[in-house]
């Protein structure tokens, strides 16, 4: 039963994988957290991860990945590259291999904790062309993993084929709805809560957070 049994949860203090995280405690016996430090545009992202980590008093690991940026420039760790849709190409927030390394790293940290669960927000719905984020990788990379450290890990991705909406609904389901809205940070501009209002980022959650409101004023 997965109650008896320990997850590392890939955790960046978004509302994705904060949600995640509940989720995770609510699954599973023990939880850890891993939080990646690449020289993301704002330390308040580390910052925020580590509060909510505490609020939730879960074990958490900042791993410096700072190589990640010296390998992949992008918008997201790049203050010089604007932040930009680009037609028919992944966007400028992409750092290619992002999700491979991330969930590559938290397994092998999860295995020295015996933790063979690894819970991670990608999602295939909003899919904004990052192919690390779809569900044949993901299912790719669980079987590479056991093959390459001979252990049974299960990777468990609880967002995949949920869309904003619901993933707000699922945070409600965990009763934490109020705390992923207030602290929590999506924001590109580095703005806790709903955020600046005009980044991508903050539009993406900003639309999925009145569609969930409408739906359940509907609903009441
Ligand atoms: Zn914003």
């Amino acid at each position: 039963m997965l109650k008896d049994e320990k997850a590392v949860v890939v955790f960046s203090g978004g509302q994705d994988s904060t949600t995640c995280l509940f989720w995770a405690k609510q699954t599973f016996k023990d939880v850890i957290a891993v939080t990646f430090d690449y020289g993301q545009r704002h330390d308040a992202e580390i910052n925020v991860a580590k509060e909510i980590a505490a609020h939730l008093d879960v074990p958490h690991h900042i791993l410096n990945m700072g190589l990640l940026n010296q390998l992949a420039p992008s918008a997201l760790t790049r203050t010089d590259i604007a932040i930009e849709e680009r037609e028919g190409e992944p966007p400028s927030t992409f750092v290619e291999g992002r999700n491979l390394l991330f969930v590559s790293f938290a397994a092998i940290l999860g295995k020295q904790f015996d933790a063979r669960h690894i819970v991670t927000g990608v999602c295939e719905t909003d899919f904004s062309g990052y192919p690390d984020c779809r569900d044949s990788f993901v299912k790719s990379l669980n079987v590479t993993l056991n093959l390459s450290m001979d252990y049974e890990f299960v990777i468990h991705t609880p967002l995949m084929w949920l869309d904003k909406k619901e993933t707000w609904a699922l945070a409600d389901q965990l009763g934490a709805f109020a705390y992923v809205c207030e602290n929590t940070l999506t924001c590109y501009n580095g703005v806790k809560g709903s955020g600046c209002g005009e980044c991508p980022a903050c539009k993406l959650r900003q639309n999925g957070l009145d569609q969930y409101l409408e739906q359940k004023g509907g609903n009441v």
